[in-house]
């Protein structure tokens, strides 16, 4: 029950580990949580940018190629995780902290895994998901730009480069 002029605090997060702890642990800037059970998990949360894990360039296809019908303007992050939860469902734990004030994000998912490995994840899904839209389309020259971009893709090297390159411009992403 929420008291007036007292803002609402989200519920505890059980992780996919079994540690319990609270959404405001894990601040904007939190790619990754050390653990008290030894394991390093992401920590993603939908005001990251979906550039986060993939360049620019496939964020707008994806925007050009895939239609979501929910309460988001365009694919993006929380469509992403979602696709991560389907395929592994015991291992992201997600909370909406939306009416939590205190907190400076809507919704937050903590992953059993390392960034590293989600990032390897996100990657992978996002590429299946648009070679599957892109063939759906009838565009010629964005199936072939594609092509060749797949026909040259190596997931491990992209995401060494990737991460490399970002943690180099920025320490934080920036909000989209
Ligand atoms: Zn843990």
């Amino acid at each position: 029950m929420s008291e007036p002029g007292v803002p609402e605090r989200a519920d505890d997060l059980e992780l996919p580990c079994g540690e319990v702890i609270h959404p405001s642990a894990f601040d904007l800037g939190m790619r990754e949580f050390d653990c008290a059970c030894g394991e390093t998990h992401a920590v993603v949360m939908d005001v990251h940018p979906l550039a986060r894990f993939v360049p620019e360039f496939l964020v707008d296809t994806l925007r050009r190629t895939i239609t979501t019908d929910d309460d988001f303007d365009a694919f993006g992050t929380p469509h992403a995780m979602a696709m991560v939860r389907e395929e592994f469902p015991d291992k992201v734990a997600s909370a909406d902290c939306s009416t939590d004030g205190t907190v400076g994000y809507a919704l937050l998912w903590v992953a059993e895994f390392d960034a590293r490995r989600l990032h390897s994840i996100v990657v992978e899904l996002l590429l299946e998901l648009m070679e599957h839209a892109i063939s759906h389309t009838e565009n010629d020259a964005l199936a072939a730009e594609f092509e060749q971009y797949m026909y040259e893709f190596d997931l491990d090297e992209f995401v060494e480069l990737y991460r490399n390159e970002r943690e180099f411009e920025t320490e934080h992403d920036t909000a989209i």
